[in-house]
């Protein structure tokens, strides 16, 4: 179900994202060659909680037969990895690193939901190419968020500006509507064709997240029945804020 929020409603989502973006905004500052992802993880945990937030992914349900709940504050993926990775000790993060991270901060009844990716270190040209037509994409996408477009015609953005630049967009995962509940309708592919889905109204709040394959856009998953990855062994980027759709242009409220 689509859901219009209500001004008392974006009042309540505007503070679950404005946690969400604290804490990339603190992780930026913190994350370098050698700390383990579970260290990146415990850091953000706490600053939630020290907001009155609470990490919606954590015990997030698989869906899968045997394969246990998000364990974790934080999906860290890194290189190779698109989304889901799951964080560990014994997971150091190393000099140039690509480092895709998404967040879901859930309070008072609502979600505020975000990804950044980091270059560690001294990344290559050709990983800062990825992680910036990544970001790209996510604006020239929103650039078509506004009322009376569909969500096809952010898709269609999305995928055009990507493949333009010589990338690949995932297709087996999509953006979403958000609100009370983490993923809620509609979804939003990142690719497609304009002029298709439902009509954008104001009050609609939707996590819009442009998925980035440097190579070949086949991903499989690990064993581990989370973490997704580049068939190839290519580079993979996320960018990602929940943004809300107004009279005018839209509202980026997971950017701090
Ligand atoms: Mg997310």
């Amino acid at each position: 179900m689509v859901t219009i929020k209500s001004e008392k409603e974006i009042k309540l989502m505007k503070e679950a994202c404005r946690i969400t973006g604290l804490v990339y905004q603190e992780m930026e500052k913190i994350i370098k060659p050698g700390m383990s992802t579970m260290e990146l993880d415990q850091f953000a945990d706490k600053l939630i909680r020290a907001n009155g937030g609470i990490p919606a992914q954590k015990g997030y349900p698989s869906g899968m037969k045997g394969v246990p709940p998000f364990p974790a504050t934080l999906c860290i993926s890194i290189n190779d990895e698109v989304i889901h990775g799951i964080p560990s000790p014994k997971k150091r993060i190393e000099n140039g690193d690509v480092v895709s991270i998404d967040l879901v901060v859930y309070k008072d009844g609502f979600h505020g939901d975000a990804a950044r990716t980091f270059i560690v270190g001294e990344g290559s040209p050709e990983a800062k190419r990825l992680v910036e037509i990544t970001k790209q994409a996510f604006f020239e996408g929103i650039k078509y968020a506004v009322k009376g477009n569909r969500i096809g015609d952010i898709s269609h953005a999305i995928g055009e500006f990507v493949e333009k630049n010589g990338y690949n967009v995932v297709r087996e995962f999509q953006g979403h509507g958000i609100g009370r509940e983490m993923h809620e309708d509609p979804g939003i592919p990142n690719y497609g064709k304009a002029g298709r889905g439902i009509r954008l109204e104001p009050g609609m709040t939707l996590a819009v997240e442009p998925m980035v394959i440097a190579g070949k856009r086949d991903i499989y998953q690990d064993y581990d029945g989370w973490t997704i990855l580049t068939e190839d062994g290519s580079l993979a980027a996320h960018y990602e804020n929940t943004i809300l759709i107004t009279e005018k242009e839209p509202e980026i409220l997971t950017l701090v």
